[in-house]
C-alpha cells in the first residue's frame, strides 16, 4: 500500500480539525526534551510511509497504556523505538524526521493541557484511537506484517 505525503497531510488536517487545534510550527528545548521522555505517537499511517521512507527498523510493536488512567483499553500498536534514553529520530538534539514529524508531535500544544482544549480527546488519545478503528484494520494489519 502506497502512502504519499499528500495523503498523510490530508489526514492530520482531518484530525487536526476535529479536535479544534492546528499544527504547530515552533520548536524549543521543551518540546525537544520531551523527545527524551518517549517517541511521540504515530498514526498509522505516519506509520506506513515513514516504513516507505526506508525507516523500517526504527518501529516495533508495542502496546499503549496510557490511556487506562482514563478508562481506555490498552491498544495495541506500531510506534517508533525509544532507545539510549530518547526517540530513536532524536539526533544530534533535534528530530531527524521532522518534516514527516508523527502527528501526535504535529498537534502537542505546551499552551493547552487537558482534553477540554482539544474538543475532548487530547491529540494522544485521539492518536491512539485510529489503532483500534476497524476502518484502518487492512492497513494496520498490512503495518504489522512489514513489522513482524
Ligand atoms: S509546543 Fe511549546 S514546548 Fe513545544 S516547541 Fe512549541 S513552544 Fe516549545
Ligand atoms: S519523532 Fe521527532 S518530534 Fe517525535 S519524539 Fe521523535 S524526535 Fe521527537
Amino acid at each position: 500500500m502506497n502512502i504519499t505525503d499528500k495523503k498523510v497531510a490530508e489526514i492530520n488536517a482531518t484530525v487536526a480539525e476535529y479536535i479544534g487545534t492546528e499544527e504547530t510550527q515552533c520548536q524549543c528545548e521543551k518540546c525537544q526534551n520531551m523527545c527524551k521522555t518517549a517517541p511521540c505517537l504515530c498514526t498509522p499511517f505516519d506509520v506506513i510511509n515513514l516504513i516507505e521512507k526506508g525507516y523500517k527498523d526504527s518501529f516495533i510493536p508495542t502496546v499503549w497504556a496510557a490511556g487506562l488512567q482514563v478508562g481506555l483499553p490498552v491498544i495495541d500498536m506500531v510506534q517508533l523505538k525509544y532507545e539510549h534514553g530518547k526517540c530513536v529520530m532524536f539526533k544530534d538534539g533535534k528530530c531527524s524526521i521532522n518534516e514527516h514529524k508523527p502527528l501526535e508531535g504535529r498537534l502537542a500544544d505546551c499552551k493547552k493541557s487537558s482534553a477540554e482544549d482539544y474538543n475532548g480527546k487530547t491529540p494522544a488519545v485521539t492518536v491512539a484511537m485510529m489503532w483500534t478503528s476497524p476502518v484502518f484494520n487492512l492497513l494496520i494489519n498490512d503495518i504489522f506484517k512489514k513489522i513482524i
